[in-house]
């Protein structure tokens, strides 16, 4: 018999669309002499639907039809499952061998849904509650990138709290720690949404509350004059990394419309040193470990003129369609899309049967 893979996706983040896209590709790939594959979408406002077709999604802007049954997932790890919220019924049992999830953000990327399918007693694609959360929390992240001896750009943390009630002394330490351009970002999300780049002290206030509408929590980092460098990692207890690939944002800095919109280019391999190139794969691994990431990680850094390297973060689900940067490093390293959800899928099925 086939393995039931079901793959998830939508979600209640800014990356929704992302996501649905990733979907697509990776349903698209999934090799169909290997895999059943089912689905369940997740709205924006939360809900979970079985039988989505992501594609379909994307055009009619999420709208769930009078047949679309919403599901559940059961918490009963003797017989996990979906079963129908209300009074409809579902085309099958609900069952499934592994869930390969395709959600980008807080609520899909940042360990929360990987501990309900824990709960739940299923086998996953992807990093832990753990991984999950320290991917997505830059702040918490770079304290442990620095604990493992990485090198991060200076950075300062604050609160949503106080950028409401003494914004003078977050100015005043800008001013004494960091210099301009700065970058504001909310800790907790992705694709660069809430993200300013500031040149100037009196565009930092704006900055601050922009961020502060995302998150409590908002990380102020040091500018840098950098090219953008990708490696991708696969693997759970030995991890390996690709080769390095090049963003060259087509706008002032990779932000949402330069990831989404607008074409930015991929330059695979990046053209770098060979010892700069050691450095990193060297690095993308510790930062894959240091994280506890598992399955699978996109690591992100800038590389300076005289290539000097910064670890920027890590995205324990990076984007996913078959244009985007982390199947095109592995290709490009020899491993195909449809090999490389395999891989992933294995990796998923053996992390659960050696912790449970
Ligand atoms: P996200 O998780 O939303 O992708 P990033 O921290 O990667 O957030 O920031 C998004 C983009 O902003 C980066 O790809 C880069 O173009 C720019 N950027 C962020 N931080 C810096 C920095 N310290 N120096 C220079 N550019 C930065
Ligand atoms: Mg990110
Ligand atoms: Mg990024």
């Amino acid at each position: 018999p086939k393995m039931k893979v079901l793959v998830i996706f939508g979600g209640e983040s800014g990356e929704h669309e992302v996501s649905l896209v990733s979907a697509a590709s990776v349903i698209q790939a999934l090799d169909k002499e290997k895999y059943e594959i089912l689905t369940v979408g997740i709205t924006k406002k939360g809900q979970w639907y079985w039988g989505i077709d992501p594609q379909t999604w994307k055009l009619n802007n999420g709208t769930v039809s009078s047949h679309d049954v919403q599901v559940t997932l059961v918490t009963d790890p003797a017989n996990p499952r979906f079963i129908p919220v209300s009074g409809n019924t579902l085309p099958g049992d609900g069952k499934f061998d592994l869930i390969f999830p395709v959600l980008h953000g807080p609520k899909g990327e940042d360990g929360t849904i990987q501990g309900l399918f824990e709960i739940a007693g299923v086998p996953y694609v992807g990093s832990g509650v753990l991984g999950g959360a320290l991917g997505m929390d830059k702040d918490r992240m770079k304290a442990v990138f620095a604990q493992a001896g990485l090198p991060i750009v200076p950075h300062i943390t604050v609160l949503k709290n106080q950028i409401d009630n003494d914004p003078d002394s977050i100015r005043t330490k800008v001013m004494t720690e960091l210099s301009f351009p700065v970058f504001v970002k909310p800790a907790n999300l992705g694709s660069s949404v809430g993200i300013t780049k500031v040149s100037r002290e009196s565009d930092l206030g704006q900055a601050l509350k922009l961020a502060a509408a995302y998150d409590d929590k908002v990380v102020i980092e040091q500018g840098v004059k950098a090219r953008e460098i990708e490696l991708a990692v696969l693997g759970n207890e030995t991890p390996q990394a690709t080769v390095p690939g090049e963003i060259i944002p087509c706008k002032e800095f990779y932000d949402y419309e330069a990831k989404y919109i607008d074409d930015s280019k991929l330059i695979i391999p990046a053209q770098l040193n060979k010892k700069t190139v050691n450095k990193l794969q060297e690095y993308a691994v510790t930062v894959f470990q240091a994280v506890d990431a598992s399955g699978l990680g996109r690591v992100d850094f800038f590389v300076t003129d005289t290539e000097e390297i910064f670890v920027n973060e890590i995205n324990t689900l990076p984007g996913f369609t078959n244009i985007s940067m982390y199947p095109k490093l592995w290709e490009a390293t020899g491993v195909s899309y449809p090999e490389l959800l395999n891989r992933l899928i294995r990796l998923g099925l053996e992390r659960f049967h050696r912790l449970n």
